[in-house]
């Protein structure tokens, strides 16, 4: 894997951190954890310092697979609105388990809420909190079904905590309680005639 030569200075920390236009075009930097890059004008929450990886150009950053930012479009073009998406959906799907908001995945992608929610309800057909919820819901079930745990437990683990909320969400979605589907698929299983791995996104 190539490396970027450049380091970070306390020079080029300071103009990311101040948003410095001056900077632009000369460094490109990325976000490890959120996979982004951006200008170093970009008015984004500035990341840790020690995810932060440094390039020459944006073309070294796509090159390693990091996706250029919605706001400050650091290859002075337009992220596609599809790959934004793509983006988001990617993040909440390896995130369901966190405290998830539109604002917090409109600051994670760097979009604006408002225009996150349109954008994705045009694209995907759901809002984002509709996404989350049917993500959280299908792992619920895989834990229903492939573990102990308690309902409690698979509450919180994909990132539902208020039991109650839970339970009212999922039979709300699925007719029946958590409690109840795992009975169901418990007999079927006996019977001989469950399929695991039913739902889509597996
Ligand atoms: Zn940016």
């Amino acid at each position: 894997m190539a490396i970027s030569n450049l380091s970070i200075t306390d020079d080029k920390w300071r103009a990311i951190v101040e948003n410095d236009k001056s900077y632009d075009g000369v460094f490109w930097y990325a976000v490890k954890t959120t996979g982004i890059f951006c200008r170093p004008s970009c008015k984004s929450r500035p990341p840790k310092r020690e995810n932060i990886r440094l390039f020459k150009t944006a073309e070294q950053a796509l090159a390693e697979q990091f996706r250029p930012c919605k706001r400050c479009k650091p290859t002075g073009q337009r992220l596609p609105d599809h790959e934004w998406i793509v983006w988001v959906t990617e993040y909440v799907n390896s995130h369901y388990m966190e405290n998830l908001t539109l604002h917090i995945l409109a600051e994670m992608s760097h979009g604006s809420p408002y225009h996150l929610h349109r954008t994705f309800k045009r694209i995907m057909h759901k809002t984002p909190m509709e996404y989350i919820q049917k993500t959280r819901l299908e792992q619920a079930k895989k834990q229903l079904i492939g573990s102990d745990k308690s309902v409690a437990e698979v509450g919180k683990s994909v990132g539902l905590s208020n039991t109650p909320y839970f339970i009212t969400l999922f039979k709300k979605n699925m007719g029946c309680t958590p409690l109840q589907y795992r009975q169901l698929q418990s007999k079927q299983a006996q019977n001989g005639g469950i399929q695991y791995g039913k739902s889509k996104n597996e």
